[in-house]
């Protein structure tokens, strides 16, 4: 293997692992800036979020409480979070345009 193609294949391993990265990272980050139990915005709260999970995704709402709340029924918020993701998704490409 010639240097030439040896460093195009760092590249290549570089890119797929900054994809895999940037997946995981949106998987993993609580995208909306509310909590999806009492929709208090983070930003307002002085305490950093709480992160809970459910089935292998993790999400942060904004307090203790909340993720006491979200452990009582997980599936209910984990479906207001998705949605609430969805309605990001859809407003950030209508700013882009
Ligand atoms: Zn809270």
């Amino acid at each position: 293997m010639s240097i030439a193609s040896f460093s195009k294949t760092i590249v290549a391993a570089a890119l797929v692992f900054s994809a895999i990265g940037a997946t995981a990272s949106f998987a993993g980050e609580a995208l909306p800036e509310t909590c999806v139990v009492n929709g208090d915005k983070f930003s307002e709260h002085n305490n950093p979020p709480v992160k809970v999970s459910h089935e292998g995704e993790s999400i942060s709402v904004c307090c203790k409480k909340c993720a006491r709340k979200f452990e009582k029924s997980p599936e209910k918020y984990i479906k207001a979070y998705r949605e609430e993701l969805a309605k990001e998704g859809k407003s950030k490409a209508q700013a882009a345009k």
